[in-house]
């Protein structure tokens, strides 16, 4: 009898990469769920008045192999030449152990945002070295844990000084020395809030009396080192703020802002080991004086201590944060740059002091040669004191000049018509030298030239950094890697188990989708380099826009913000310069629900509107009558309504165009919220819906991981008519002002999810999007009886996401939210979003990703705390000793005296554990208040360290 062949398509496995459940799986959850087929869930689901009319299609989906063929081609179409462009991007090394064990590392890039301390250990003391190492660089008390990029680092630090100043006066002073792109920044953040920004130079044109606060930068973008000491002084006589945009590896050799008086400092760390990226992403850092600790913007880590008292670290002060305090937060910030923060601190950990102080020296002196030899040649300097860079008055043949360092391979910074600016970095060899001096008319060796220094007695720094012992471990390869690889087992990242974050799509970030981030023609590009040296990044972003485009029925997308909440902040100003272009500039309310995310009041604040909130309906929808009486009663100065669909309560809304129609009659734009576009894609379109622009988290529906809290890209789609008002850039072009430091803000990260796109097509990216509401739907049903579900559709449904109540559990066992979350750690997960959008429920988002096995591992954990809290409410467990209230439990739990009134077992493997490959906290439950009470943002000294350290 002949054997008998089955055709398996090899294709039809590889594609299953992004959807968890197998085909069996999935039939066996749509009957629990009690749907004929996944397309009939989805009926009963999406509301038909807004289902998207024709499929999304670019063609069949890629293979691996035929989408990274497609990526290397794109990537050969970039000319990766030598850049010494600065404005404060720069030619660095990453250190190939941190490339490969933090960088292309999942345990690192897919964590999420330590809002769990437990089960984030290890990249909070990574930021804490961070910020430690910021502290000792600037010589300023308390750092953050990063920042977007320096540009708005920049923004937030006038915004600050804005808050902090005692000063009235409604003028801020920007140095002519900042980068350009900080200028254009600052100027497009000032605006809306009605601040005058006069730029010039700080010795002879600023008027301290008539300023809140000044920015300086050091050294200047065209090089000079300037001692600001008197400066600040005089800022300080008339109560402004001094503030400081500092290169951090200057500082090695530099007397340091916080030495010259300095309030705040801010800069990018870029050139600590993060490639340039033809923009991004990269760690912008802010320091600022103990005193003003409580203004500062973006993320702090703190110590604290856990339930042992036993040292432990989380993010600090979090109260100043948006979740909590909206229109009134510190920032908009929410996603930062955590990835590239880790990075940065582990160059520090890696060079240590005398490392980073010999790489700046280095470049410094390469940078004296090259001076000597352009004098030599006949040039005049014009930079006398100067760290690495310098500008040379060259008249008319400036051009000419550049063209032929061009050909021989180095870009070259034009200033003006008749000046070149030249910034070397630890990169350059001594062959870039002498093409430079060749492009000048000089054929010298390098070795002619004696290395030497330039700096006057008066810019030198005397004082000591990075004396902490962890600048200061042997750095041998093997205990480099041990560093790196302890951190990061003591965090809960995604390639340990599912995190199911509502509203955060923590989804499987493809190791093929992560692969060409590290490629040089992609990593390595300067964001100013010449248009045709980045063609390849040219096609990849059109054709990326190209598909979101048709993914969400907009018509054009501006790539440039680096964060949803950035997102929400260009896109407001899009509606803004649209009113204006109208003129409607009077219009400044915008209508924001109460479930809404804490980013959208904050954003709306930042461009100066007035938040007006509208109430939530008995179901969770939107309150219709509340919406239009509201949009009535501003009718005149409507400008904007922020919604989110499907909204955070987990629901389709089907008053949806509703409310899209009241807003428009009433003169208002729609803002849509599309973090929660992956209930979306490929089932509905938020243009067609009668929205006017969104932003999308490429760091949620579209693959890039999010590194711990960062990096992300927020970018915004728009209909036509608000196609002009979209961000322009001083290197790109544009009528209106930037949002970002670079044009494309973080492209090194965009062929995560062009590969994406790639690798799906558009059936498999709706295919996505239904088993997303499938994964949704199933947790719901399975836990059903033991939790409610808040927020329904009238056919029963969730969207991609619900919301579990827990409240009855505190109020007949007294187990509180939080409770549940550590309880779930000891099962080994991470706890769903918590307290948002409604207090004391979890908000659960599974994805299309986790597999039917993953998700019953979840809903039998979950059942389990059902279960141990009717424990409670029976009296059968006590209500203060209990596995729930004494989560998450350790090691320590395991040994020594044992009083508790459950055993060990039940304590430290309940249901959803793994017993061989368990996760353990590496701390009990952390105390938020001792820590806030007693506020520590560095790392912890000496002796403190060698206690923990065995
Ligand atoms: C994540 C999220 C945001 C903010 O995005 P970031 O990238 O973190 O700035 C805004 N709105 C909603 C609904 C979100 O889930």
């Amino acid at each position: 009898m002949a054997f008998e062949f089955t055709d398996y398509q090899p294709y039809d496995f590889a594609n299953r990469r992004h959807i968890g459940p197998s085909p069996e799986e999935m039939a066996d959850m749509l009957d629990v769920v009690g749907a004929e087929s996944l397309d009939a869930l989805i009926d009963e689901t999406v509301p038909a008045s807004i289902r998207q009319k024709c499929p999304l299609d670019w063609g069949p989906a890629m293979t691996e192999r035929q989408a990274l063929d497609r990526l290397r081609e794109t990537a050969d179409m970039n000319r990766n030449l030598v850049s010494l462009l600065g404005q404060g991007y720069h030619g660095t090394i990453t250190p190939p152990v941190i490339q490969r064990n933090i960088l292309e590392n999942p345990a690192w890039y897919t964590a999420y945002t330590p809002y769990q301390p437990e089960i984030s250990q290890g990249r909070l003391e990574a930021l804490l070295n961070f910020q430690t190492m910021v502290c000792d660089l600037t010589g300023l008390d308390v750092a953050n844990a990063s920042l977007l990029d320096e540009a708005t680092a920049g923004a937030e630090a006038m915004a600050m000084a804005q808050r902090i100043s005692k000063s009235k006066k409604t003028s801020f002073f920007v140095d002519a020395q900042c980068h350009p792109q900080t200028i254009a920044v600052i100027r497009t953040r000032a605006e809306p809030l009605g601040w005058d920004v006069v730029v010039g130079d700080p010795f002879t044109d600023l008027e301290p009396a008539n300023v809140f606060g000044a920015v300086l930068q050091y050294p200047g973008t065209d090089g000079d080192v300037r001692d600001f000491t008197p400066v600040i002084k005089a800022l300080h006589g008339e109560s402004a703020i001094a503030i400081m945009a500092a290169d951090p590896l200057a500082l090695a050799l530099l007397k340091t802002p916080g030495e010259m008086g300095a309030d705040i400092a801010y800069g990018s760390t870029q050139r600590f080991g993060v490639p340039m990226g033809y923009g991004g992403p990269h760690a912008a850092y802010m320091a600022v004086k103990d005193q003003y600790k409580r203004a500062i913007p973006g993320r702090l880590v703190g110590v604290s201590v856990d339930a042992r008292g036993n040292r432990a670290y989380r993010l600090a002060l979090q109260t100043r944060e948006q979740h909590i305090r909206r229109e009134k937060a510190t920032s908009n910030i929410c996603t930062a740059q955590v990835l590239l923060a880790v990075m940065a601190s582990m160059y520090g950990v890696f060079h240590g002091p005398r490392g980073i102080r010999a790489i700046a020296q280095q470049v410094h002196q390469s940078t004296v040669r090259l001076a000597a030899g352009l004098e030599r040649i006949g040039y005049e300097i014009e930079t006398t004191t100067y760290f690495d860079t310098i500008t040379v008055k060259v008249g008319a043949i400036q051009g000419a000049i550049v063209k032929s360092a061009l050909d021989g391979g180095v870009n070259l910074r034009r200033v003006g018509q008749d000046r070149i600016a030249i910034t070397l970095d630890e990169r350059t060899r001594p062959w870039v030298i002498e093409t430079v001096w060749r492009a000048f008319g000089g054929e010298f060796s390098f070795d002619e030239f004696e290395s030497g220094y330039r700096l006057d007695d008066v810019h030198l720094r005397r004082s000591d950094y990075m004396t902490h012992p962890i600048f200061h471990m042997n750095r041998a390869e093997s205990e480099m890697t041990r560093y790196i690889r302890r951190l990061a087992d003591r965090d809960l990242a995604l390639d340990r188990a599912m995190i199911p974050l509502g509203s955060c799509t923590m989804k499987l970030n493809a190791t093929a989708e992560m692969l060409p981030i590290t490629w040089p023609e992609f990593s390595e590009l300067h964001p100013f380099a010449p248009a045709d040296q980045a063609k390849g990044y040219r096609l990849l972003i059109d054709d990326l826009s190209d598909k979101l485009c048709q993914i969400t029925g907009y018509d054009a997308i501006s790539m440039q913000p680096n964060s949803g909440a950035q997102g929400e902040y260009a896109g407001l100003l899009t509606i803004r310069a649209y009113h204006a272009a109208n003129d409607e500039g009077h219009r400044d309310v915008c209508l924001i629900p109460t479930s809404a995310h804490g980013t959208n009041p904050a954003s709306a604040q930042m461009v100066g509107m007035k938040v007006v909130v509208v109430g939530a309906a008995e179901n969770g929808d939107i309150d219709v009558a509340d919406f239009r009486a509201k949009a009535e009663a501003h009718a005149g100065n409507l400008a904007a309504c922020m919604i989110t669909y499907p909204s955070t309560h987990g629901v389709f809304e089907e008053t949806v165009r509703e409310i899209c129609e009241i807003t428009h009659q009433h003169g208002g734009q729609v803002y849509l919220d599309g973090a929660n576009l992956n209930a979306l894609v490929g089932l509905a379109r938020p243009g067609d819906i009668g929205a006017d622009v969104s932003h999308l988290n490429l760091h949620k529906t579209f693959c890039i991981p999010h590194g711990g809290g960062g990096p992300g890209m927020g970018p915004i789609g728009v209909k036509s008519h608000l196609t002009p008002f979209l961000p322009g850039h001083p290197a790109s072009g544009g009528d209106q002002g930037p949002v970002s430091a670079a044009p494309f803000g973080s492209p090194s990260i965009l062929p995560i999810s062009w590969s994406y796109c790639l690798m799906m097509g558009g059936a498999g990216l709706t295919q996505a999007t239904k088993v997303a509401i499938l994964n949704a739907n199933y947790i719901a049903k399975r836990l059903e009886g033991a939790f409610g579900v808040l927020y329904k559709s009238p056919s029963g449904r969730v969207a991609h996401e619900c919301i579990i109540d827990t409240r009855p559990l505190q109020q007949k066992a007294g187990v509180t939210v939080d409770d549940v979350a550590k309880r779930l750690i000891d099962s080994g997960f991470h706890a769903p979003t918590m307290s948002w959008p409604v207090a004391g429920t979890l908000m659960v988002e599974p994805t299309e990703s986790e597999t039917k096995a993953e998700i019953d591992r979840f809903c039998d954990a979950m059942l389990s705390i059902a279960s141990e809290a009717k424990a409670i409410e029976d009296g059968k467990l006590d209500r203060e000793n209990n596995p729930l209230k004494n989560a998450p439990h350790t090691v320590e739990d395991l040994v020594g005296e044992w009083n508790r009134p459950y055993s060990r077992e039940e304590a430290c493997f309940p249901p959803g554990s793994f017993r061989v490959g368990k996760y353990w906290s590496p701390v009990n439950r952390v105390d938020n208040v001792y820590g806030d009470r007693n506020l520590m943002c560095s790392c912890p000294p000496v002796e403190d360290y060698l206690e923990v350290a065995e």
